[in-house]
Parts: structure tokens; sequence; C-alpha cells
């Protein structure tokens, strides 16, 4: 970051970033061109029927960009992330005039270009170039109806049913739909908004502090920089419920595409979480953890995300062990989330490219394409495998405190961390811990397929072999009846049903019979209403054609749209008999309307591939 202000971190100046020099092919911007200092928003809500036309559901209004040339050579334009969906009317230019104070702003051409099917390019035209260190304000009038940015939702798709809902969701390259902008992660900056609503609505943002102005506008104040994908908006007709002090919880409509997003000072969560056990608990440290692993500390492209949801990851795991004790629900859950890549590494292959933790962005894909568990756990494996180098959990967990304070409000490349663990660990550096052979920190960044390290997850065998030796007695051709029974699982916690039916998924397709006679001995399991049983149940029923029970399925997908639950449960249909094939296409086509745009296309994939 090259700015002339006092550092955020204060005091001395900071180490030249790997990131500097970072590309992002995500981002259509010329976003090395220009500091920005601060971002307003000033947009007015209106609920409506979907557009085009009068009266249509839309957010319009002024963003204002004000920035300052990095160009040593001045520049002739500012480039945008923006999206066909931002309709922009007029564009304005204010700069700064020796002796004037507010100089007037004034109109200025503007044209949009191809990039993407993800975005296109906004470009803003100087009358006469900006010099180098010149500040400047852009102002640009827009508005924005129906996109992948904003999402609406009718009444009826809400919990409440009564009022209309809209919000956004930033990550991965979905705000330059919402707001023109620098839509990349190596981009932080300040930024502030005037939201007005229609009578009896609230707005939420990710904001650090907020006030109403007036009945009916809200002002939010975002005091530290983020990246533009952590900008998030909510309006609907909402309860509060006190969390705890500078941190709220805003349990989205069910069908929100994700377990949670870390906005910060708001995280955003799936209504699937008030099942009423354990993963409430890892979902909120999971986001809580974002806020410095990927809030503070960001991946300045997406090929580097694990940077943000590995370390994510081992915060989670080390404060659940902390919390809950040495092996719950941390490490099993790990070994379950681990079956789960093997699963996935198993389906596309090891060699595949997107089982890499540093990932080629390649242009013109969109990076939440390339989404996958690879930088959850494999990053997960990569972090826990540098503790072991280290071997001492505090002297590891006082290097993180002095990471995040080292490159925090910073965007960075996993060469910035790796340099900083070496820089911290002296006598790691000299033993040349980068390049042991098999171990290399190019091999764990660059080479496809299995980590070479696994943290020892052995103390959560002990819980798991009972799990185990019950799914093989359900598999087996005859069924002995007196070793089922001999196992109770009533006192079991979800994570070890979770892990049982892990393992009978796996050996799925069982012996003709045995899933029925499964389902009639454990209602707890095969009626449940939490979200990750009923998903696994929903699997093990398609994979075994158990008819009977593809009504679940079906329900299941009607009440929620999180996109971990709804793409296996497709991917099973339509991998399965005629029968399910036709529950695939029935329940897409009834629910297709209150699914992120994200998850419609996805699905849409799997049900109707292009081309096929
Ligand atoms: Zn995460």
């Amino acid at each position: 970051m090259a700015s002339g202000e006092p550092s955020p971190g204060g005091g001395a100046a900071r180490r030249p970033l790997h990131s500097a020099q970072a590309v992002d092919v995500a981002s259509a911007s010329n976003f090395r061109a220009f500091e920005l200092l601060h971002l307003h928003l000033d947009l007015r809500a209106e609920f409506g029927p979907p557009g085009p036309g009068v009266g249509s559901r839309g957010l319009s209004g002024t963003a204002v960009l004000d920035l300052r040339c990095l160009e040593p050579e001045g520049a002739v334009e500012l480039r945008l992330d923006s999206h066909p969906c931002l309709e922009v009317t007029a564009a304005a230019l204010r700069r700064e005039r020796p002796g004037s104070e507010e100089p007037p702003a004034e109109p200025v051409s503007f044209y949009t270009q191809p990039f993407s099917h993800y975005g296109q390019a906004l470009c803003v035209s100087f009358p006469q170039p900006c010099s180098a260190a010149e500040r400047l304000q852009v102002l640009l009038t827009y508005r924005v109806g129906e996109g992948p940015g904003v999402c609406w939702l009718a009444p009826e798709q809400t919990a409440g049913k009564k009022k209309p809902f809209v919000y956004t969701q930033g990550q991965a390259v979905l705000n330059r739909a919402f707001f023109p902008c620098f839509d990349t992660p190596a981009v932080k900056y300040k930024y502030s908004a005037l939201i007005e609503v229609p009578d009896g609505f609230t707005a939420v943002m990710s904001a650090s502090t907020w006030e109403k102005r007036g009945p009916n506008k809200f002002f939010f104040q975002m005091c530290q920089p983020i990246p533009s994908y952590l900008i998030a908006l909510a309006i609907g007709d909402l309860v509060s419920a006190e969390v705890g002090p500078r941190y709220d919880l805003l349990f989205m409509p069910p069908s929100f595409p994700f377990g949670g997003m870390e906005n910060p000072c708001l995280t955003f969560v799936t209504p699937c979480l008030l099942a009423g056990d354990r993963s409430l608990a890892d979902v909120i440290i999971h986001e809580i953890s974002h806020s410095w692993f990927g809030n503070l500390v960001t991946n300045a492209n997406w090929g580097e995300f694990w940077l943000n949801e590995g370390f994510t990851m081992y915060a989670q795991r080390r404060i659940s062990t902390i919390l809950f004790g040495l092996f719950f629900p941390g490490a099993y859950v790990c070994c379950s989330r681990l079956t789960h890549s093997r699963q996935h590494m198993d389906i596309t292959g090891e060699e595949n490219p997107l089982n890499k933790l540093r990932v080629k962005s390649e242009p013109g894909v969109d990076p939440d394409d390339t989404y996958n568990e690879t930088p959850y756990e494999k990053g997960f494996c990569f972090v826990s495998y540098l503790a072991h180098l280290v071997g001492d959990q505090d002297q590891f967990d006082n290097f993180l405190k002095a990471y995040v304070h080292e490159f925090k409000f910073q965007s960075i490349l996993a060469d910035d961390f790796l340099d900083f663990y070496l820089e911290y660990f002296p006598e790691l550096k000299k033993k040349r811990v980068d390049i042991i052979p098999g171990f290399e920190f190019d091999r764990w960044l660059n080479t496809p397929g299995w980590p070479p390290y696994l943290p020892d997850l052995s103390p959560g065998d002990s819980l798991m072999k009972p799990a185990e030796e019950l799914a093989q007695l359900w598999a087996a051709e005859e069924l002995d009846v007196k070793a089922i029974e001999a196992v109770a699982i009533s006192p079991w916690k979800t994570y070890q049903l979770v892990y049982f039916l892990d393992k009978i998924l796996q050996k799925s397709p069982l012996p003709p019979g045995n899933v029925k006679t499964l389902g009639e001995t454990y209602p707890s399991i095969s009626n449940a209403r939490n979200a990750e049983l009923r998903l696994r149940w929903g699997q093990i029923v398609l994979k075994n054609d158990h008819q009977e029970d593809f009504w679940k399925v079906k329900e299941f997908l009607h009440n929620q749209g999180k996109q971990k639950y709804t793409l296996p449960l497709y991917h099973a249909m339509m991998g399965g008999s005629e029968v399910a094939q036709t529950l695939a296409k029935e329940t897409f086509a009834s629910t297709a309307s209150q699914l992120h745009s994200n998850v419609v296309n996805y699905v849409q994939q799997i049900v109707a591939p292009k081309g096929s």
C-alpha cells in the first residue's frame, strides 16, 4: 500500500509486500493507478415487483469515491468493476483547486467495456489528465434492480412471510453488481452509507457505527479499511436480539446460500443453524475467527483464498478445543471434513489443479466457480504442519498474534506470510524447513493432491470407532440384529451420528432392505430436523434409491437453499434412478425462484448441463 498517510497500524513504516505486485485477473479495474481513500453510498431502496419498469424493486442513488492518483505519469481515466445490471446514468468529477473550498462537480463522460460473464468495466474519462498524487472525487449516479449482487426476496420467501427482504452477498466478485468499485481483495478502504428505506423497514450494514437519521434513513460508517467484498447490506422487517458487544449476527432467510458470511461487525448466518445443537457454535466461532483471518489480514487475490480459510479453520479448531475440551468437537469435525475433502478429491481426481492450495486464477473464470474444500482443509493441514514444525503450541499461538499484527489492514500473498514465518523463527529458517524433501513449502502451495502432512487425529478415534463398527454391521448381507441392538446411539452427539452416516453413505448402496430397516430403527436420524443429518439421510436415501423417503429430500430442499446442502443432493438425484432424476427436475422448477442466483446456476449445471 502506497499511502502517504500514517499507516493504519501506526508506528514504523511497513514492510514491502509481495502482494504489492500481485495481479488480480478477476478485476477489470485499474486499481493500482489510484488509492481509494473513501467510498460513500447514498441509496434509496424501493420494494416492488421484479423489474424492469416503473415502480419495480431496486436501489438507486450515488456512489462517491475519494481517490488519489498513484501513477507517476498521471492518469486519464478511472476504470472500475461494474456489471450490466448497474444502470449508470451520470458521472461527475470534483478536483481539488487551490483556493476553492468545495469545488463544483463537473459532468464527465463514461462508457462500459465487456470483461467477463460476471462483470464489466466502467470507465470514467477525465477531460484533463489528473497528475500524480492529485486528489479527486468521482460521483456516479446509478440504479440496480435485478442482478447477482442484490438478492431480492418476496414476502413468501422470508421466514416472517409478511414483508419483502433484500440482502447483498459480495464474496467473491458479486459486489460489482451492487456498486461500482475496485472489486478486488487487494484494495481496502473505509466507507460510509446513507440508506433510505420504506416505512416499517430497517437497514443494517457491515459497519462499525450506525445511527438513524429521520424516520426512514440509516447512516453507517466503517472506520477501518476493508475490501469491497465485505461491504454488505440487508433491509427487511428485522427483529433484533442482543448477542454481544460490537458483534451482530443476522439470521438470514432460508434461501441464504451459505452457512455464514463474515461481514465485519455483522455476520450473516443461515437459519439452518437454529437446529439446537453444537453446529451453531462452530459456525459462529468460524465467522468470528474471520475477524482476524480474512477480514483483518486478507488474501490479495482469490487464488490465495486458503490464507482466509485455512487460518480460519485453524483458529476455529483451536478455540473449539479450548472451549469444549481437547478432542471435542474440533478433532472430529476435522476428520469428518477431511473425509469430505477426500470424497471431493476422489470425485475430481487428486491431480485436479483445484486441489492445490494456490489456485491459478484464469481470466474469465468466476472465482466462485472454483470454490471447494481444499483452501479450508488442506489450508488447515498446512497451518497445522507449520505449527508442528514449531513444536510448541504457545509459541505458535504467539506467532499467529504477531502475524495478524504485522499484516493487519493489508492484503497479502502466501509469500508474505511464509517470509514472515521464517523471519519469526530464525532457527527454522536456518534448518531450511522450507525445502524438506516431500514437505517443501512450494509443494504445499503448488502441487495438487492429498496434503503431505495430517495433524494427529488419533485421539478422536476412540469416539469414532463405535460409529464405524456400527456402520459395518449395517452393511452386512444378513443383519446381525442382536449386535445392532446392543449399540445404543441415543447418547451419541450429532458429530458422531454424522460420522456414522458418512460411513453408511460410503458403503452404499447397502444390501436391499437395509436402509428401510435402518430408518425405522433410528427415527432420530431418518426424521431429524438437524440440517447436517437431513443432508446425509437424503444422500443415503438417494444412493440406495429408497423411494419411500424421497419426499424428505424434497421437503429439505424446499425449506432451505444453502449451497453446501443443495448441490450434493442434486448431484445425488441426477446420479440416481429415473425417479430420482425426475424429483430433481421437479424440485428445481419449484424452488429456483427462491435460490441465490449463483446456486441456481450451479444446480442448472447439474440438472441440465450445457452442451448435453
Ligand atoms: Zn470461512
